[in-house]
């Protein structure tokens, strides 16, 4: 009879179908953009359903992003129906952070542990560096975190990389010491970093076979998305899901006998199938590894290749630019996609005199765009930093274009949404000191570092928690009004915790973390502070805020039975490409990097220049134009029908003007593809006045802020008070900085240069300038007003 999911199968050319059919243990699907790898994956997942080859709960899929886990899912559902619940479709961490809570008191953890994000570790090594004062040997926090970061994703850690690294070296030793201590601590707070979730869980199937062997005997199909992205530790992780059970399983004795399980044989393995594509790699920056792709078949012998070459995505015209782009790199395997929709419009090309003749381009593009037709949430908007965006914005508000930005990440980041995430860590995980430090003193309580040092000493000497000491303020010997100050802190901490974690072991209600979070925020005066506040930003953090307690309503709504920890889970998780507002009805804005993946009937790739795409940090880094080049054919090949690169001539970025060159991928793209609206060319031979204009602009070079050169406004000026009143949440999306008091000495973060430090500050008002010397890239200058950065 005719198979149960035939008409899953309708549509498919042969090997799509041969993908979604061949049932062995390993299936290796290569191909190119928008060949329908995803859609496979998920036709795969659906036909086991459908055909009663598993259940849901023996499904476990691995996608890039939280959002493209939504997507499978849901698409999923759709093809067979309620019978999709309880399958594990999510990101490598996610994954990681459900198997640990389940396992996390196998080796010394709680199931209440704390994910430090990024920033939170970056926190906790700066102390380490501090205290062994690492700085001497050169060692910064980010440089220290990168190297941690990238030894972790090997699998090392600080034992094993002391084996083999020359400790007469004092510099090496004292990283093996920071390092040392960073893991001492994460396991003191009863934290993992993000890496450490992988790793951990790892280091876990590994020590404990029994454990390892429960998800073996319950994942009976994995598959992975996007598998020329995993590092070596999600490789390994992959590697022990997919050994047989029993593998290494200790015999067990039992009432005297010794009981010898069955040998295990490999068909008892889980079925594997990953999908990838070597050319969209653009991750070997945090460790992602090709490799994982070439070596499959060593890794997994027999397994069955499929390969998928037509594409299903995009017009010719713009598949010929990509492969023609990609075709510059070396050392990789030709692969010609074609498609049959036809050659659709020329590629669009245009050039702007600076960034925001660029951005009003764009702008008028989108109108016209949308009044061919083609919906807002069809178009999205590409660029290589998140910096870029700044200009974007602006224009896009003047101008009453609905837009979002991709990249949930930045508003997580922002320090009053740590302060009451800190705050819920202080209830959820009492261990982790880090986040008790943090807001001991948010708002101002009278306690400085002197009694901080005082809390903790007395809780290591009573071998207490941090949070416990509070308990006991009057035995800390401080002063009346700062023991008053702990115990208020410690009773509204107490009342939180009765009412998010109640002691009877009852199920809070869903609206506990919502309501908890306003109950700290209120009782502790933190909200009140910042209402006092007549600093106009602080107005913006009570409104983030508020965002925040809709986000906790949220996730009441679609998690009923959801604790604290588990909302605490899913905001560390929270990825680039998780967006938190609805997308109906805007442009995307996103980076190239969180565009994978993605698709749009309308897509403009912006600051297509030389230092920008590729990236100037990528050309000191072997691999590393290369490395951009994939990701610039990311960009172009997730435009359905229309594709436009532009660029600008001068582009005021970080305080200073400069001249900027198109990229090099332009001339890559066969000419006859191009439709220039205005060329490199044609934007030089008037030029003349230009270049005199761009040298009164340069900061500190002039008094020339305000003289326009442009068709469309200035570079640095700030943005208009009027457009405040457009956008509700304005001060998340366009940056000014108002009178950010910067001095000598100070530590900042800029958003694509990371931390630095401050030498001086010149100029004034508006126009003051920070000169910077940045851990990772040197020495910068900022317009303090507009530069994306953050006093730390
Ligand atoms: P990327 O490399 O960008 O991740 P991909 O290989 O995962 O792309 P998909 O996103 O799965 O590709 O598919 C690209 C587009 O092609 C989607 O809109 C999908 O619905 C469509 N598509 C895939 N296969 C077919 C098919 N056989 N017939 C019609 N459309 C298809
Ligand atoms: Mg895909």
């Amino acid at each position: 009879g005719p198979r149960a999911d035939e008409d899953l199968l309708a549509g498919l050319n042969p090997p799509q179908r041969e993908a979604v059919t061949y049932r062995g243990q390993a299936l290796l699907i290569v191909a190119g953009a928008g060949s329908g790898k995803t859609s496979v994956l998920t036709r795969r997942v659906a036909s086991l359903l459908r055909n009663k080859e598993a259940w849901p709960s023996q499904i476990l899929a691995i996608t890039f992003t939280n959002k493209a886990a939504g997507e499978m899912r849901e698409r999923v559902e759709q093809l067979v129906g309620d019978s999709a619940r309880g399958m594990w479709i999510s990101t490598f961490h996610s994954a990681c952070v459900r198997i640990l809570r389940r396992e996390a008191e196998q080796f010394g953890f709680t199931k209440s542990f704390t994910i430090y994000d990024s920033g939170d570790s970056r926190a906790l090594i700066k102390r380490l560096v501090k205290d062994h004062e690492a700085d001497a040997y050169g060692l910064t926090p980010a440089g220290t975190q990168g190297r941690i970061s990238k030894l972790k994703n090997e699998l090392a850690d600080a034992e094993s990389y002391a084996r083999q690294a020359n400790m007469s070296d004092p510099a090496e030793r004292v990283f093996v010491d920071v390092f040392t201590d960073y893991q001492r601590e994460l396991q003191r707070a009863n934290a993992f970093d993000f890496d450490d979730l992988i790793g951990q869980t790892v280091y876990l199937f590994r020590a404990f076979p029994h454990v390892a062997d429960v998800y073996r005997r319950r994942f009976r199909h994995i598959l992975v998305d996007e598998y020329q992205d995993t590092n070596h530790a999600q490789y390994a992780l992959i590697h022990e899901l997919t050994r047989p059970p029993g593998s290494d399983a200790p015999p067990i004795a039992s009432g005297g006998m010794m009981i010898f399980e069955p040998e295990p044989s490999a068909e008892d393995a889980a079925s594997l199938t990953v999908v990838g594509d070597s050319d969209q790699s653009i991750y070997a920056f945090r460790g992602a590894d090709i490799r994982n792709i070439s070596e499959f078949e060593r890794d997994y012998p027999g397994a069955k290749v499929v390969l998928l070459e037509q594409n299903y995505r995009s017009t010719q015209n713009i598949l010929s630019a990509a492969n023609a782009v990609i075709s510059h790199n070396f050392d990789r395997k030709d692969k010609k996609l074609w498609t049959d929709v036809g050659a659709g419009e020329k590629i669009v090309g245009f050039t702007g005199y600076s960034q925001h003749d660029e951005a009003q381009f764009v702008a008028d593009e989108v109108d016209t765009l949308r009044r061919e037709g083609i919906d807002y949430s069809q178009m999205a908007v590409f660029y290589r930093t998140n910096s870029q965006s700044r200009a974007l914005e602006e224009i896009f508000i003047r101008s009453a274009v609905p837009y979002k930005i991709m990249g949930g990440t930045k508003f997580y980041e922002r320090a009053e949404i740590k302060d009451a995430l800190a705050y819920l860590v202080a209830v959820s995980n009492p261990a982790d000191e880090m986040a008790m430090r943090r807001i001991i003193n948010k708002p101002r309580r009278g306690i400085g570092d002197v009694t901080i040092e005082t809390i903790s000493r007395y809780a290591q000497d009573e071998q207490i928690t941090f949070r416990d000491a509070l308990a006991n303020s009057s035995a800390l010997g401080v002063g009346p009004k700062i023991q008053a100050a702990i115990a208020h802190l410690d009773a509204v901490l107490a009342e939180a915790t009765d009412l998010m974690l109640p002691a009877s072991g009852e199920l809070a209600p869903p609206t506990a973390v919502a309501e908890g979070l306003q109950l700290l925020l209120g009782r502790t005066g933190y909200t009140d502070a910042l209402r006092a506040s007549r600093d106009p930003q602080d107005e913006a953090r009570v409104e983030n805020l508020d965002e925040l307690v809709a986000v906790a309503r949220e996730f009441a709504r679609n998690n009923p039975e959801g604790t604290v920890i588990d909302f605490l889970a899913e905001v560390a998780l929270v990825s680039d490409a998780d967006d938190l507002e609805d997308a109906s009805g805007s442009v995307s804005l996103m980076t190239m990097h969180t565009a994978k993946g993605l698709e749009y009937d309308a897509v403009f790739v912006t600051g297509v220049e030389e230092d920008l795409i590729p990236h100037r940090i990528s050309a000191g880094e072997p691999g590393g134009p290369q490395e951009e080049r994939r990701l610039f054919y990311v960009g172009l090949t997730r435009a359905r029908k229309r594709l436009y690169l532009s660029l600008a001539m001068t582009r005021a970025q970080f305080g200073e003007v400069s001249v900027a060159m198109p990229s090099r991928f332009l001339q890559e793209i066969p000419p006859e593809l191009l439709h220039w609206r205005q060329s490199p060319g044609d934007v030089n031979s008037r030029g003349g006045t230009q270049s005199r204009a761009l040298n009164a602009r340069r900061p500190g070079g002039g008094s020339g802020f305000g003289t326009s050169a442009s068709r469309y406004g200035d570079d640095l000026v700030p943005r208009s008070t009027s457009i405040e009143k457009f956008a509700n949440r304005i001060p998340a999306k366009v940056r000014d900085n108002g009178d950010m008091q910067l001095a000598p000495g100070d530590r900042i973060r800029h958003d694509d240069f990371g931390e630095g430090r401050v030498d001086a500050v010149t100029g004034e008002g508006a126009k003051r300038i920070a000169h910077v010397r940045f851990d990772a890239v040197g020495p910068k200058k900022l317009l303090i007003k507009i530069a994306p950065i953050e006093k730390l």
